[in-house]
């Protein structure tokens, strides 16, 4: 108890020093120029640029966004079956884009399977990941799961006969490690792997405020229409629900983010939001169908228990609140396809996209679709068979 009434003491005290200081520099700008630039950098922090938009191809179209989940590339590639499951995988992902033709596509996380992957550059995985989209030209946006950036997990059966497969090693620059130095398979950090992905210019994808590292997908796009596009259709919202390199949940600060963030944006509440992350909150269980699916809910397999988040922090009351939040989206339990109310918006699971990752399931996509004035939002599974299935209006 002490300890943090001195901490707040300090805190206050710091604040007012920065404000006394920034008051000082603004009065004393004409005497210091280079010092007013300085304030004036310190006054504008990277949170307030404005946010990147996405214009729908025509005025009163309805725009269409593709959801990728748990692909997870990358699985034992020292096998013949590793590499051929990434091909399929491709092969999902080109059939849905051509029944589809969506506007966006959204990779839901586990992209790639990071606790699998002996190369030093996971980079050139997610790279395979997103190419059914890149190459046509479809822009897109990621959010980190589980598995993007877990360690490598050495398997038990290298360690008796006939021992560790042939050494994949990627070049890299650096000089003052042997290349067996370079191949500890220390797994590519969540900023390594968003740092590759935002250098392709169809990436809408972000490393989000540092302050929220190590979680770091978190951030918004804007919907326009090309008629207007200072007036939002809709805002799409990617938050980071860790794993991997730290624990399973969305935090505090991230809640505290969303909503400073939404305030900005939408005030009045008066833009529909439609939200991204990868591991399903504990409301996924109270909202879940019992034993088959039924109405209100709307789905095809109901597989498994929900695998939730560790620890629930307040996003949930938070965007249960909100009017203007419609849906959630997420990915992670490959045997759930379900959307099920819960309060006043949908919880919605995708469709397990991915040859990757456990289960057999036949591999899809959740397809969304949302009209401008009004606004509606609709969803359905479209198979790699072509068949076309649970479709609902979300809004
Ligand atoms: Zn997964």
């Amino acid at each position: 108890m002490v300890g943090s009434t001195w901490k707040t003491l300090l805190l206050r005290a710091l604040l007012f020093l920065s404000l006394l200081y920034s008051t000082i520099g603004k009065s004393s700008s004409s005497s210091n120029h280079h010092h007013q630039t300085t304030i004036r950098f310190k006054m504008a922090p990277p949170d307030a640029a404005a946010e990147r938009q996405i214009t729908m191809r025509r005025e009163g179209a309805a725009f269409k966004v593709a959801l990728f989940a748990d692909l997870h590339f990358g699985e034992d590639a020292w096998t013949n079956w590793g590499p051929l499951q990434d091909i399929h995988s491709v092969n999902v992902m080109n059939t849905v884009l051509d029944y589809e033709n969506p506007d966006f596509v959204i990779y839901l996380g586990d992209v790639i399977t990071a606790n699998n992957i002996m190369i030093e550059n996971a980079s050139l995985y997610w790279d395979q990941a997103t190419s059914p989209a890149r190459n046509r030209g479809i822009p897109w946006a990621s959010v980190f799961g589980n598995h993007d950036d877990a360690s490598f997990e050495w398997p038990l059966d290298w360690f008796s006969a006939p021992g560790i497969p042939p050494i994949h090693c990627t070049q890299t620059s650096s000089i003052s490690y042997s290349v067996e130095e370079e191949c500890s398979f220390r797994g590519t950090g969540r900023l390594e792997l968003m740092k590759n992905e935002i250098k392709h210019n169809a990436s809408f994808s972000s490393y989000g405020p540092r302050r929220l590292w190590p979680s770091v997908s978190n951030y918004v796009l804007q919907v326009s229409s090309p008629n207007e596009p200072q007036s939002p259709v809709a805002f799409l919202y990617f938050l980071d629900s860790g794993g991997g390199s730290y624990p399973e949940v969305i935090s505090s600060g991230q809640t505290e983010w969303f909503q400073k963030k939404a305030q900005e944006i939408n005030a009045d509440s008066r833009v529909p939001e439609i939200i991204f992350w990868h591991i399903p909150s504990k409301a996924y269980k109270a909202a879940a169908p019992k034993f088959s699916i039924r109405k209100p809910c709307v789905g095809s397999i109901n597989k498994e228990k929900v695998a939730a988040q560790e620890a629930e922090t307040g996003i949930m009351d938070l965007l249960a609140k909100r009017t203007s939040v419609k849906a959630i989206f997420v990915g992670h339990n490959h045997g759930l396809d379900w959307c099920c109310p819960y309060k006043k918006l949908w919880l919605c699971y995708a469709r397990h996209t991915g040859y990757g990752g456990y289960g057999d399931w036949p591999r899809g996509a959740r397809i969304l679709e949302f009209t401008h004035k009004p606004f509606s939002l609709r969803s359905w599974i479209r198979m790699e068979d072509g068949n076309v299935h649970s479709e609902v209006v979300l809004s």
